[in-house]
């Protein structure tokens, strides 16, 4: 055994920590020699012997019930031996059926540490227990590949983790490292491939807790110190306290590819996919770049290139467009002008158009009244009506009145100053816009 790949880990403890709390859930349940049944020491003590210490792998076994209630509404189960796992340890519990009902919780009784299995049915006597495998192994997978990356970033970065989260839908370690480059993780990541391909025994064993040197463990809870310590260790690679289950070889964990890095509490929080995960993501991966390059009709890793030259056509066109809007509301802007009403010693113009934005009505509407002597009511009609009502700085005509005029019949709200106002209201056909403009230039005595 290389003691070089063991680092004792200093008690570090971070906010979530999960270790400290496995290692303790341990302790209560395991004795000196851990073997067979893990529950040598406490026996008596325990309503249920947890097989799963033992053997990770028995997904259909019976049981006796032992105990029956309600809890939270649903009736409620406590086994004479169990391998449903317990939420425990940053590992979510086992799923499956007992007695033909569905499992739908499982977890440890504060007081006296039975495994207790929430149902959705009720279940008695001697009962046919399924686990449901593809989840358990599942999570055994990321479980035991998270050992295997955390420390393949002793080793290759000194980085240590400090925090685990395991989900059905996310798994990461979070490092006390303060900053990582894209090579040491890439460095990471291949060693503890490297780990996967060797496929070496993982192994679980109880130890006294006074021999624990060059075991990783966050904390030792004060109650080990008698007793034994449960230790998983990947052969001549990682020694690590913890109650959870996993794999027995590391081959079974197929892969292990980190698929983000971010900044996190001062530290480095590394996303990962082990498994049966890594290939579901590799998946949607290959999925989605397969419509890209079909779509830009380019190679995998010409995408960057062939997106940053879509965004920089786009800009160009942009300003293109820009360019001709900026000519196109001049010649809009002389015709309105040409054909303007004249009263009150004004031009006003009246214009409701059913195919611009408000951006757009906005820049005629100032255009307009760049001239002198100019009213502009300009409407788009629609789904939802806009009316700018503007005036050139030497009349003295009160837009905000107008404005509030021309948006009554739609129910409209806007404001402005009495230069420039506006505002929306709800949907109205061009002619009717037209004529709300109109009725508010010409209101009746
Ligand atoms: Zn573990």
């Amino acid at each position: 055994m290389s003691a070089s790949g063991f680092v004792a880990k200093p008690a570090k403890r971070a906010a979530g920590d999960a270790y400290g709390h496995l290692a303790l859930g341990i302790w209560l349940l395991v004795g000196q020699n851990g073997a067979p049944t893990a529950c040598l020491n406490a026996e008596s003590l325990l309503m249920t012997q947890r097989l799963y210490y033992d053997d990770s792998f028995t997904h259909s076994f019976s049981a006796h019930v032992v105990e029956t209630f309600t809890h939270n509404g649903h009736p409620a189960v406590v086994l004479d031996r169990t391998y449903f796992y317990p939420t425990g340890g940053g590992q979510p519990h086992d799923t499956g059926s007992i007695g033909g009902a569905r499992v739908i919780d499982v977890f440890t009784r504060a007081d006296d540490k039975a495994v207790v299995h929430l149902l959705d049915g009720a279940a008695a006597g001697e009962v046919a227990c399924e686990i449901d495998w593809t989840r358990r192994f599942d999570l055994m997978q990321q479980h035991t590949g998270q050992h295997i990356l955390t420390q393949a970033f002793v080793q290759t970065a000194g980085a240590h983790t400090v925090g685990f989260h395991l989900s059905e839908n996310s798994v990461t370690v979070d490092l006390d490292a303060e900053a990582l480059t894209a090579g040491q993780v890439a460095t990471a990541e291949g060693l503890a491939n490297q780990i996967l391909y060797d496929d070496r025994p993982v192994t679980t064993r109880i130890i006294d807790p006074e021999a624990a040197e060059g075991v990783r463990m966050r904390r030792v809870p004060d109650a080990l110190a008698t007793g034994g310590l449960r230790v998983v260790e990947v052969q001549d690679f990682d020694m690590t306290a913890c109650g959870g289950t996993h794999v027995t070889r590391t081959g079974q964990i197929g892969t292990i590819k980190v698929v983000g890095v971010e900044r996190y509490k001062g530290g480095q929080r590394i996303e990962f996919r082990c498994g049966g995960r890594a290939l579901a993501d590799y998946d949607v991966r290959v999925g989605v770049t397969g419509k890209l390059t079909n779509a830009l009709t380019c190679g995998l890793t010409e995408l960057p290139a062939a997106v940053e030259r879509l965004q920089n056509t786009i800009r160009e066109r942009e300003r293109t467009i820009k360019a001709l809007q900026e000519r196109l509301v001049e010649y809009e802007a002389a015709d309105l002008l040409a054909n303007a009403a004249v009263r009150d010693d004004a031009r006003w113009i009246i214009a409701a158009f059913d195919d611009r934005d408000a951006a757009a009505l906005r820049w005629l509407a100032g255009r307009l009244v760049r001239e002198v002597g100019v009213v502009a009511l300009l409407g788009i009609s629609g789904e939802k009506t806009h009316v700018i009502c503007a005036r050139s700085a030497d009349l003295s005509q009160d837009m905000n009145a107008l404005l509030q005029a021309a948006l009554a019949p739609f129910g409209g709200r806007g404001g402005g100053n009495p230069a420039q106002a506006q505002g929306g209201g709800g949907a109205a056909t061009r002619d009717q816009v037209q004529a709300a403009l109109a009725a508010a230039a010409h209101p009746h005595p």
